[in-house]
């Protein structure tokens, strides 16, 4: 694994959780207790417990329930799931191309109109008679060559990451 790579699965694992719920991940180098996560990272016990469950939720850890004879209540060791990791980032990666690809459709959909406020198609600009309703400001005509720039510039990193993400399609 390239730290890169590394990197990359950690930028997209704060954004789609959160920092605290990476570093309950990274605690779990070996299978653990949550209390002696919540100790290490010095977060509530309870806290922890809900990131776990937060984080089962999205299959990148599992757990062995065990039963206390004394006391009847049951103890979590928590695993993190290193295979599962890969794939949640391939379909994080995966739901973003998507995202962007439609984006980028809509993008390219004819000219735009726009003021201050809104962006609209041509269509609703001529309804209006190219008059904002809602800020009463002319709508011009909308340069988003830019926006298309970046976003076929964003996909296209996208698709070389996913190439690059161990798990392939199945
Ligand atoms: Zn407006």
């Amino acid at each position: 694994m390239s730290n890169k790579r590394d990197k990359l699965t950690r930028n997209i694992l704060i954004d789609s959780l959160s920092e605290d719920h990476v570093r309950v991940i990274e605690s779990l180098s070996k299978p653990r207790y949550d209390e002696d996560i919540a100790e290490e990272l010095k977060i509530k016990a309870t806290i922890v417990r809900t990131m776990l469950n937060d984080l089962h939720s999205a299959s990148l850890v599992d757990y062995d329930r065990s039963k206390n004879k004394k006391t009847g209540w049951y103890t979590y060791v928590w695993n993190r799931r290193d295979d599962k990791v890969d794939e949640y980032i391939h379909n994080y990666l995966q739901a973003e191309l998507v995202k962007l690809t439609s984006e980028l459709e809509n993008e390219k959909q004819g000219i735009k109109f726009s003021c201050r406020c809104a962006i609209l198609p041509f269509e609703n600009a001529l309804e209006s008679d190219f008059i904002c309703n809602e800020c009463g400001d002319q709508l011009l005509a909308h340069d988003n060559s830019e926006k298309i720039d970046e976003l076929v510039g964003n996909i296209s990193t996208l698709n070389s990451l996913l190439a690059q993400s161990p798990k392939k399609d199945e």
